[in-house]
């Protein structure tokens, strides 16, 4: 079985290009590869993106918003901040993606999906980890609109404008036969998490917590 992690505030921040010390920063996630006996931990330099990468751990950062595993003790690490972290396995490897309003409509989750089956067909499983919810993530009507054309099932009522990212993803998964698990955990609601939204609008430091799987 895989192992899975979702950090918390407790794990302190772990994402660079924020105001706080790059060293910090390495410093935790080092502790974090060591905590959990990995060979490599795998970053990512997430743009948004529909990239999903395939991984053996030999290069620490990987410019993209997925990443694909086979090998054992590599750490597949997703950055967020109320976007989605979305982990997967299969019975041939595991996959970390960085799913937000823009790289759901990009495709990033087809696009991973392709990539771990890639490494062998069989049944795969996803849970969707801490994340903002859709009472708490209104958008411009013209996003709203935007999104709900690609992805339909994000809508929630066209008067409020509030985008539903986790069923807009769990739709997408289960479309391709994925069995998903959705934590219903909200980042802005919930005080054990880092949340942009809540940084915002309560003037706190901005951080990044990880989801983590590995063989
Ligand atoms: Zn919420």
């Amino acid at each position: 079985m895989p192992g899975i992690l979702f950090t918390s505030i407790g794990w302190g921040n772990l994402g660079l290009r924020l105001n706080d010390a790059p060293e910090d920063v390495t410093r935790r996630r080092e502790n974090l590869r060591k905590s959990l006996s990995l060979q490599s931990l795998v970053f990512m330099k997430q743009t948004h993106s529909n990239r999903a990468e395939l991984v053996d751990g030999s290069i620490p950062t990987i410019d993209s918003d997925a990443i694909v595993t086979s090998q054992r003790g590599v750490g597949l690490a997703v950055l967020v901040g109320d976007c989605l972290p979305i982990l997967l396995r299969s019975a041939h490897g595991v996959a970390a993606i960085h799913a937000g309003r823009v790289g759901m409509v990009n495709g990033i989750v087809a696009s991973t999906l392709s990539q771990l089956r890639s490494l062998g067909e069989s049944a795969i499983d996803a849970i969707i980890g801490p994340s903002i919810c859709a009472d708490c993530y209104e958008v411009s009507p013209e996003m709203y609109e935007e999104v709900v054309s690609t992805v339909p099932a994000a809508a929630t009522n066209p008067q409020v404008h509030q985008l539903n990212l986790q069923a807009g993803v769990t739709r997408q998964l289960a479309n391709e036969g994925v069995e998903v698990l959705n934590m219903g955990i909200c980042t802005k609601e919930s005080g054990d998490f880092y949340s942009h939204r809540r940084s915002l609008s309560e003037n706190l430091a901005e951080g990044r917590q990880v989801g983590v799987i590995y063989l």
